[in-house]
């Protein structure tokens, strides 16, 4: 017997339509904002993730599928979308011609992480990205957006958002020398990945989960006492745009993203429903990626949301209506064309239904009906079309009656 693959798992079930209640709200509510569809492919060269993602982070130190193509060349498989959003916005030019260019990605993700309650090897992302403004008005919508699109599933109490500004090339230097200074003097006491994180990425010190090191964190400098005026100036506005929006927000200075190019705005949606894994959706302002990766100096920020973890997240809160057939019909074997017809009539009207394909017994019918919770069960017999009545049960009443074939549809619509 085969299985899957660990960390990768089958979705189905009960839990389709939570996924589906996202899918249909995404692609209603993120055209209103003035994004579209960019559908990306799973697959990318590795360096287009080292480059875009940054060597020095997790992802890509310990958590990317790659594998060496027959050509020597080496893939992965993507871990995130944003880098690709990038590519794809260079590579077809999409800069061209200037203006603010907004796009939504949906899909798997693909990271070799410790498999957890809300962590999986392949998982899901609905993301956007906009490129083209500096401006902390469109820092602020898209925080807005992240927080309406989840505040939408009613979740505000198992949610909060927290922001930071995490400065840019100008001013994060000098804080990163005051940060590895004071880590320095606290070097004895830090664990093992952030002694090694301490001269290549200190600012995700700020962000460790061990006990002791969030102990010497807390009396670490933070960052917004150290922004230059122009990264205080625009986080300022952020904030002042956030309340005009009506966003309920905290300011975390220990949310610091991975990655280099994330300039000023940092944003995380966190649950404490999850375990381990608050973040449900998070974002930044990356600036200077589009540049890194050979496109023009154009500014980006964007946000991705965890759909495995949503999912969980709304599953908690409310329990959706098991999925119903409308109507099952059971058709004697020299009736199966007016079984056939009235099946397409009522498709055509919009009405879920299924056939009685292997007729046994009408009990055994019933039976095979109510499995798949259906409404009403026609049934198609000699009777029935003798007479030009035929017979429908309501499976919730138990009620039986007879109905004119012509009115079988007027009568669904209105019950
Ligand atoms: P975490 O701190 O939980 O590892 P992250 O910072 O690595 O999250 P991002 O790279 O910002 O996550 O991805 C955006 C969102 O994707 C996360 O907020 C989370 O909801 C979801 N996500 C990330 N990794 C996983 C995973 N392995 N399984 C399920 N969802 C994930
Ligand atoms: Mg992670």
């Amino acid at each position: 017997m085969f299985k899957k693959v660990k960390g990768f798992r089958d979705i189905f079930g009960d839990d389709i339509r939570y996924w589906h209640l996202i899918e249909d709200s995404f692609k209603k509510l993120f055209p209103t904002f003035g994004y579209e569809e960019i559908k990306l492919p799973i697959l990318e060269k590795t360096e287009l993730f080292v480059r875009g993602i940054g060597d020095t982070t997790d992802i890509v130190e310990k958590e990317m599928f790659t594998f060496k193509d027959r050509d020597g060349s080496y893939l992965s498989l993507r871990p995130e979308g944003t880098a690709s959003v990038v590519r794809a916005f260079i590579e077809n030019k999409l800069y061209e011609p200037p203006a603010i260019r907004k796009y939504y990605y949906y899909g798997p993700m693909f990271r070799r992480e410790r498999p957890q309650k809300g962590r999986f090897r392949q998982f899901y992302q609905i993301g956007i990205e906009a490129f083209g403004s500096e401006s902390p008005l469109l820092d602020a919508e898209i925080i807005f957006l992240l927080y309406k699109f989840l505040n939408d599933f009613d979740l505000k109490d198992f949610l909060r958002m927290e922001i930071n500004s995490i400065g840019c090339p100008e001013c994060r230097p000098k804080y990163r020398d005051k940060l590895i200074q004071y880590f320095k003097n606290n070097y004895e006491d830090l664990c093992e990945d952030c002694k090694r994180r301490l001269e290549k990425n200190p600012l995700r010190i700020l962000d460790c989960k061990v006990e002791s090191c969030k102990v010497i964190v807390k009396d670490a400098p933070i960052i917004l006492d150290n922004l230059c005026d122009v990264c205080d100036n625009h986080f300022r506005k952020l904030k002042s745009y956030l309340n005009q929006f009506g966003v309920e927000y905290n300011v975390n200075p220990y949310i610091v993203r991975g990655l280099d190019y994330y300039v000023r705005t940092a944003f995380e949606m966190v649950t404490d429903k999850l375990g381990a894994s608050s973040a449900v959706g998070a974002g930044g302002r990356y600036d200077g990626l589009i540049k890194e990766l050979g496109g023009p100096d154009i500014p980006g920020i964007g946000f991705a949301i965890g759909v495995d973890r949503l999912v969980e997240l709304i599953k908690m809160k409310n329990e959706l209506k098991k999925d119903e057939v409308d109507i099952y019909i059971i058709t004697f074997e020299e009736f199966t064309e007016v079984g056939i017809n009235i099946s397409n009539e009522l498709r055509d009207a919009g009405f879920k239904v299924n056939l009685g394909y292997d007729l046994g017994s009408i009990k055994s019918e019933m039976k095979k009906a109510n499995r798949l919770n259906s409404r009403y069960v026609l049934i198609i017999g000699e009777d029935e079309i003798s007479s030009g009545k035929f017979t429908l049960k309501d499976m919730n009443s138990g009620e039986q009656f007879k109905i004119n074939r012509d009115e079988i549809i007027k009568f669904l619509q209105e019950n």
